[in-house]
């Protein structure tokens, strides 16, 4: 997958609409600029302002009150030294016309090229933020079941190209209608975040989570065996069962039920999901807070 950004709904949200902003804005500065040098109208003042590029919608925004998430992305950098750029060559046109009452062709290049780099720079970025939005749960932060989904398919290729073994295994957590109904629907959330949290801290690099449904989890464990692979999911199960999620004045403990299978070169993946969400059938049959796998 593309670089991943863990930002807030909030923080997507409003990076999306300074974005778009940005675009109109910065098409209408550059056309003023032209009409300024074309037409003889008077520059506005900002244009020449050694400060330009932190006085713009963006530039407000991104040196006043961009979120540190956000600002540490090292997309938003790149766009942030272009746009200085930018806002430096628009300046330095303006004082030499202004002096000489004409630009260099030179330098009218330059400014045309960085205008087109910046806009071209916030239209990817939006772009690519919006499509991360969709493939990221909301409420956890988690893959969403899509996103999950096209990795297993991915997965399962490569497993079958190098014959790698590999396991698959769906969360689901125990009686969380009960939490739900004991401590309300928000508190349930907190419990479905604290689980993405733990999942998300104990797993390895090449491991993935997803949200697959409510209150399930689909998780891929690549180049893992059998044996493996459960001994990672009972310290997964352990790890959730000894959780305690703080809401209120309450700490809310749960437990989960985990079903698995591995990877069988003659089964497609969804077989495969079907396979685990059956162990996970058989864990809950069994008596719940327990790892099962999937027996032919
Ligand atoms: P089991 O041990 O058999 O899995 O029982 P359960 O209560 O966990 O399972 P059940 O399927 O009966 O209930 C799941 C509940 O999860 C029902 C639904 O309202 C709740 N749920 C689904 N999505 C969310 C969510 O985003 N937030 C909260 N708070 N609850 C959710
Ligand atoms: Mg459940
Ligand atoms: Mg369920």
């Amino acid at each position: 997958m593309s670089p991943r950004y863990s930002f807030t709904a909030d923080e997507i949200n409003e990076a999306i609409e300074i974005l778009e902003r940005a675009v109109v804005n910065h098409r209408s500065w550059y056309e003023m600029l032209l009409e300024g040098l074309v037409c003889q109208q008077p520059f506005n003042e900002q244009i020449i302002d050694p400060m330009a590029h932190t006085k713009c919608g963006f530039g407000c925004w991104y040196y006043q009150s961009v979120s540190e998430a956000l600002r540490a992305a090292p997309e938003f950098s790149v766009l942030e030294s272009i746009h200085k750029e930018m806002h430096d060559a628009a300046r330095d046109l303006v004082l030499q016309y202004q002096k000489n009452e004409q630009v260099s062709l030179q330098d009218f290049r330059t400014l045309n090229s960085t205008k087109a780099e910046v806009v071209e720079l916030l239209s990817r970025m939006r772009d690519s933020i919006v499509a991360q939005h969709h493939s990221f749960d909301g409420l956890t932060g988690l893959i969403n079941r899509r996103s999950i989904g096209l990795i297993l398919e991915k997965n399962h290729a490569q497993s079958i190209r190098s014959n790698a073994p590999y396991a698959l295994a769906m969360i689901d957590i125990d009686f969380f209608k009960s939490i739900n109904d004991n401590y309300g629907h928000l508190a349930g959330d907190e419990v479905l975040k604290a689980v993405s949290r733990f999942l998300t801290k104990s797993l390895r690099e090449a491991d993935s989570v997803g949200r697959y449904g409510g209150e399930e989890f689909l998780l891929l464990l690549p180049d893992t065996d059998a044996r493996v692979a459960q001994q990672v999911l009972e310290r997964l199960r352990q790890g959730i069962a000894e959780l305690m999620v703080p809401y209120d004045d309450e700490l809310i403990s749960l437990t989960a039920s985990i079903g698995y299978a591995s990877f069988d070169s003659g089964n497609a993946v969804w077989e495969l999901v079907k396979d685990a969400d059956q162990a996970l059938y058989q864990a809950k049959k069994n008596g719940r807070n327990r790892v099962v796998a999937f027996r032919f």
